[in-house]
């Protein structure tokens, strides 16, 4: 191997390129499999659990490789009605834009146990009513550091979980690479083995790359935040809207149904005076009843703006209104809103 090459990263790698890593190194590539296990399966923090790896292997792969791995640096939890709802903060390694932490919530609910992590340090996106966006821009995070979120708060808590939600901070599809062999990771039978329906990807509106993410026929979910029914207005609390318009972004939706032959989730961010009148009733439920979906509520969960959170009551008539019209609606709620950790609100504080 060429020393003056940076050292190989084990984390966050396919099976084929640990094996091929392993070729290099004159061992036999089965190694890549058990690597790949012990990564992914077993959860391991460190070379010293490889046992099925010899000391001398061992102390070859410490010189010719990196085994990093990220922490939870401050926890903070609130007790809900199916257990705790946790909010982990994670230090990760400085780039050149500087010191990065990101959070990743643990959510438990009737049959679930949710994870939700992040894709970028901050985001560039500029969504009004989200606090993330509040934050410097740190960039996309790499490969290993979205699945350790996963596996640090699983070997943490020493629970599995059964969905994983790309809701966090940042934008997933603009770390488009990185997400997608993120998931395959995290769906991988050699590795946690999540179910494809599991794995949720959320977006904006970045449409080039929903165009990938059907082309490539992904296997996981996708969740568009609608959060506006006229494109105008959303291009004013959602900047990229101006870029991937409204009209285009439903086109898109749709041809994700036709294609991949099952139904997208539409999130809504409840905003009163924004977004929740008769007129966007009206046309939410038009739009719903021509693209196969399902719609998730999301009250607001931030004050910036000085907007406010709409009342459970006016949660409750919304939803009526759409359910009475055949739709498929979900009031998501809001686990983590006192720690800090519900959608919208990871901003770093500690709470
Ligand atoms: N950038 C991606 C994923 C992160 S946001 C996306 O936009 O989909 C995850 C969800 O939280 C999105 O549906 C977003 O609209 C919602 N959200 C953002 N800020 C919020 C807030 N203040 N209150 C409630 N939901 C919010």
């Amino acid at each position: 191997m060429n020393l003056s090459s940076p050292l190989f990263t084990l984390k966050g790698k396919s099976i084929k390129e640990l094996e091929d890593f392993f070729d290099s190194l004159g061992e036999p590539r089965y190694r890549g499999m058990q690597a790949f296990r012990r990564i992914n399966k077993h959860l391991a923090r460190s070379l010293d659990e490889f046992t099925e790896f010899s000391l001398v292997l061992r102390r070859k792969l410490q010189e010719l490789s990196v085994f990093p791995s990220i922490q939870i640096s401050h926890l903070s939890e609130e007790e809900g009605d199916y257990g705790k709802t946790k909010k982990a903060l994670f230090s990760l390694p400085s780039n050149r834009a500087g010191e990065r932490q990101v959070e990743a919530v643990w959510i438990p609910s009737h049959r679930r146990r949710t994870v939700c992590i992040s894709s970028q340090a901050g985001c560039s996106l500029n969504c009004l009513f989200c606090a993330t966006g509040t934050l410097p821009f740190r960039g996309g995070l790499q490969i290993w550091e979205i699945v350790d979120q996963a596996y640090e708060m699983t070997r943490s808590f020493g629970e599995n979980f059964s969905n994983i939600v790309f809701m966090g901070m940042g934008e997933p599809f603009h770390n488009y690479e990185n997400v997608i062999r993120a998931a395959h990771i995290l769906h991988h039978p050699e590795g946690l083995n999540i179910g494809a329906r599991h794995i949720t990807i959320s977006t904006a509106g970045v449409i080039p790359a929903m165009e990938s993410f059907i082309k490539s026929k992904q296997p996981f979910e996708l969740a568009v935040s609608l959060n506006h029914t006229d494109t105008e207005k959303r291009s004013e609390i959602m900047d990229v809207n101006r870029k991937n318009s409204l009209e285009r972004l439903l086109k898109m939706s749709r041809k994700f149904t036709k294609e991949l032959g099952r139904k997208i989730t539409f999130e809504y961010v409840m905003i009163p005076e924004v977004n929740i009148g008769q007129e966007n009733v009206k046309k939410l439920i038009q739009i719903a009843h021509s693209i196969p979906c399902r719609v998730n509520l999301i009250p607001l969960n931030t004050n910036l703006r000085g907007w406010s959170r709409p009342s459970p009551e006016t949660v409750y008539d919304f939803q009526t209104q759409l359910l009475d019209a055949g739709v498929t609606v979900f009031n998501r709620g809001s686990p983590g809103l006192r720690i800090g950790g519900a959608c919208g609100m990871l901003a770093l504080q500690k709470g």
